[in-house]
């Protein structure tokens, strides 16, 4: 990762143009911007967060992981969670499953939450991002309104992915059943495991601004 020193801030300027500066997300410094190289990076001087970055040199790997969430999502949503195993009695629970046992018992408001925060919030994201990368090198420029619509909603869902949540309380579950049955984690735990750092980096690696700017350019 390149370091970018950036500008002094500038509080005495008097002309401000809102577009001419960011401001720090970790200590809220006001930095003038400076145009970067692809894959460099834009760090605060007061906390040495990373204020900004170029995106372009970046761009591939969240595509691939992207599509490796996508991949996993569907390994998550089609195998089962946890088995468990009673006698010589098998019982598997996945996300499908789990999600109908709550609605046939009446939690509907859980029903409701797995579904969106742990099912289609994350499988829209990933979508998302894969459509909005793969979009701006295969889709010509007239067709690109599309993109600026979908950037909207992977930003905007992106923080609603609650993958790790659900993770955290199967492991909570994993735990109680274990004193009272034989439990047998599935392709799907695993898979839900793995999405968590994918779901990180993707959050951390999108550059929004880059593709803001080259969605403006097209
Ligand atoms: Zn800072």
């Amino acid at each position: 990762m390149a370091w970018f020193p950036l500008a002094t801030p500038t509080t005495l300027e008097t002309q401000l143009n809102i577009n001419d500066y960011i401001a720090c997300t970790h200590c809220d410094a006001l930095y003038r911007r400076s145009p970067l190289e692809p894959g460099q990076s834009a760090i605060c001087r007061d906390c040495g967060a990373e204020v900004t970055w170029e995106g372009e040199g970046r761009h591939e790997v969240v595509l691939a992981m992207a599509i490796s969430g996508l991949i996993l999502f569907a390994v998550a949503c089609s195998f089962p969670v946890l088995s468990i195993q009673v006698g010589s009695q098998i019982e598997s629970s996945s996300l499908i499953s789990t999600t109908l046992k709550l609605v046939q018992s009446g939690f509907w408001g859980l029903a409701a939450s797995m579904v969106l925060f742990v099912i289609l919030y994350p499988a829209l994201t990933f979508i998302g991002a894969t459509i909005v990368i793969a979009g701006l090198e295969l889709l010509p420029p007239k067709r690109r309104p599309i993109l600026a619509v979908t950037l909207r909603w992977v930003t905007t869902l992106m923080p609603w992915s609650m993958t790790g949540v659900y993770v955290i309380g199967i492991f909570v579950s994993l735990v109680k059943l274990a004193k009272m049955a034989e439990v047998i984690p599935g392709a799907a735990l695993f898979a839900l495991i793995a999405l968590i750092p994918i779901s990180l980096m993707l959050r951390t690696q999108l550059s929004r601004e880059t593709l803001w700017r080259r969605l403006e350019d097209a």
